[in-house]
């Protein structure tokens, strides 16, 4: 049989599997749901149907199957979609010439080849070296392998002259994050001497990299790429391609900042573990831990963040609704030091962590003597606009009066001072754009996706339309009908794109609206009736239209053939 890559990759995944692996996706009768990755829902208006291997958000409208999806939530072309889902899939797909390939494909191949030049110097005198360090670290070779961490030389060019020897270009290169030009025009590798962890996206494809020092003392500890076009750093979550699942499964996720303390609480077992590689966390970032959990457990250096970018990013997941917890880590020490010495020890600091209100409380109280008045203004100061922060009203009133107990004032007294707070306007302003609402549809189109939704749900009606009431149909409804008549399992991509669009709208719903068999068939009379109507309407509009224009220009046989023509319509409209 000779079916085409995209058959055969629909043949081979599930658009529950692939979704799930973004979402979390809940079982509601035959579909799923989940909360809309694309606009922002409180409620989960976003379905799945494994029968129809298509999704629909009935909220903002996106719809589509797999390759759709993979195309809005990863922001590539289809070519790029069907390039994650064949690897997926383990669908090989014919070699594309050079010419046909797209941009990101070519960087994606520069960076996967790069991987593999810096992994193969693991095996020379100097990558020996980086091996040992490693491993007295605690990291084993096996994750070493599994993290692909490699080694840069510390020569100009070595890596550059390996990818143009393969047929790319310097410009690529540069523009892969690789390189850099210097004023003379020469193209210099961008990481040299360094300890190389790649930077993977949600299909642990490597889109960036990250160069620690090692041996030498010359510049910053760590280097990432520059923002590419395939990496921004705004919006990776380093591990998060290994965690996801992990996360979803244990309903939270463990936030740390190095890329050593990610692969070593990986190595251990902890494999709901993902790090932040600029220092604040992103609303794009969160967007993203969204769709798996909104439970994080943060084993920042807490007195650091307290000043830093990352207080700003721990204020807005918190605006955003996610319950964070803090790891209390023994004095400077990080997770991978814990972890190194005795996973056993990371367990405990784990079922030890404090709510951020507790952490916050035990912080300010530490710091000012809640006995002086000074230092009950103090406190009562931080800890409001901390409690201010609290999105749920039982939980800020019980903070309030906890705090109202310690400090020994009264309750009212707090509540007005904590009415005079104001948060922010820069971490609100944060908050994602909503996506534009759809379109509104006319009340065609609304009966239409009806009439479609119907017969859906019993084909046996399909006889109910006879040829006059074809033709009144949009030419997207006459599409899916005379596709419906000849298969009663459409295939998606066959339709136009139009078509696909009210097919997977009215499909699904038909799944999830159950109507009662015996309402059926008057419903579809009804809608039948009434697109009738509005086409004759419309029809009627339009010879209106032209006899004006037959009649300016004097063209008295045709204003004739109109009239009579109009007559006949509006006699079929009095008789609907
Ligand atoms: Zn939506």
């Amino acid at each position: 049989m000779n079916s085409s890559p995209i058959d055969e990759i629909k043949a081979r995944l599930d658009i529950v599997d692939v979704i799930s692996s973004y979402l979390n996706l809940k079982k509601a009768g035959s579909n799923y749901r989940a909360l809309c990755p694309f606009h922002s829902e409180k409620n989960p208006s976003f379905f799945v149907s494994p029968r129809l291997q298509i999704f629909k958000c009935f909220g903002c409208g996106a719809a589509g199957d797999i390759f759709k999806f993979i195309m809005m939530i990863e922001g590539v072309e289809f070519k790029d979609a069907l390039k994650i889902l064949a690897q997926r899939a383990g669908v090989e797909l014919k070699p594309i010439s050079p010419k046909e390939k797209t941009e990101r494909q070519r960087l994606w191949e520069i960076c996967e080849l790069s991987t593999k030049f810096f992994e193969k110097q693991m095996e020379g005198k100097m990558g020996q070296k980086v091996k040992k360090y490693l491993i007295s670290r605690g990291i084993k070779e096996d994750s070493i392998k599994e993290w692909r961490i490699g080694w840069a030389p510390d020569t100009q060019n070595s890596l550059i002259s390996f990818l143009v020897s393969k047929g790319y270009k310097r410009e690529e290169i540069k523009k892969a994050g690789l390189a850099f030009q210097k004023e003379n025009g020469q193209f210099i590798d961008f990481f040299r001497g360094r300890i190389i962890f790649p930077i993977f996206d949600l299909n642990s494809q490597v889109i960036a990299f990250s160069g620690r020092i090692f041996e030498t003392k010359e510049g910053p500890k760590y280097i990432n790429s520059p923002n590419t076009i395939l990496y921004d750093k705004s919006k990776v979550l380093y591990g998060l391609d290994r965690a996801k699942v992990e996360i979803r499964k244990r309903d939270f996720c463990i936030l740390v900042e190095g890329y050593t303390d990610v692969i070593l609480a990986h190595q251990e077992g902890f494999k709901n573990t993902v790090s932040v590689s600029g220092t604040s966390l992103t609303p794009f970032q969160l967007a993203i831990l969204r769709r798996y959990t909104k439970n994080l457990y943060l084993s920042f250096d807490m007195d650091v963040a307290g000043a830093s970018a990352t207080k700003r990013g721990i204020n807005l997941a918190r605006l955003k609704g996610f319950n964070i917890k803090v790891l209390i880590l023994p004095e400077e020490k990080d997770p991978a030091d814990v972890i190194s010495k005795n996973p056993k020890d990371f367990e405990k600091i784990l079922e030890n962590s404090l709510s951020i209100m507790d952490f916050y409380f035990q912080r300010i109280f530490s710091k000012y003597d809640k006995n002086t008045l000074e230092g009950k203004k103090e406190i009562a100061k931080n800890l409001l606009e901390e409690i201010k922060r609290i999105q749920n009203e039982i939980e800020k009133s019980f903070w309030i009066s906890k705090l109202a107990e310690e400090l020994k004032v009264r309750e009212e007294d707090l509540r007005m001072e904590l009415a005079k707070i104001k948060i922010e306007e820069e971490e609100l302003g944060l908050e994602e754009q909503e996506i534009s609402k759809q379109p509104q549809k006319s009340r065609k189109e609304i009966l239409e996706e009806r009439l479609l939704l119907l017969v859906l749900k019993s084909p046996q009606n399909l006889n109910l339309i006879d040829k006059e009431k074809f033709a009144s149909f949009s030419p997207e409804l006459k599409e899916i009908f005379e596709n419906l008549k000849k298969d009663f399992n459409i295939k998606l991509e066959k339709l136009s794109e139009k078509a696909r669009d009210l097919y997977t709208s009215s499909a699904l719903k038909s799944e999830i609206e159950e109507i009662e068999k015996e309402k059926i068939e008057p419903e579809i009379n009804f809608c039948l009736k009434e697109i009738y109507k509005i086409y004759l309407k419309e029809k009627l509009n339009q010879i209106s239209e032209e006899l004006k224009e037959a009649e300016r220009k004097k063209d008295f046989p045709k204003v004739e053939k109109l009239s009579k023509e109009f007559s006949q319509l509006s006699k079929k409209l009095s008789l609907k």
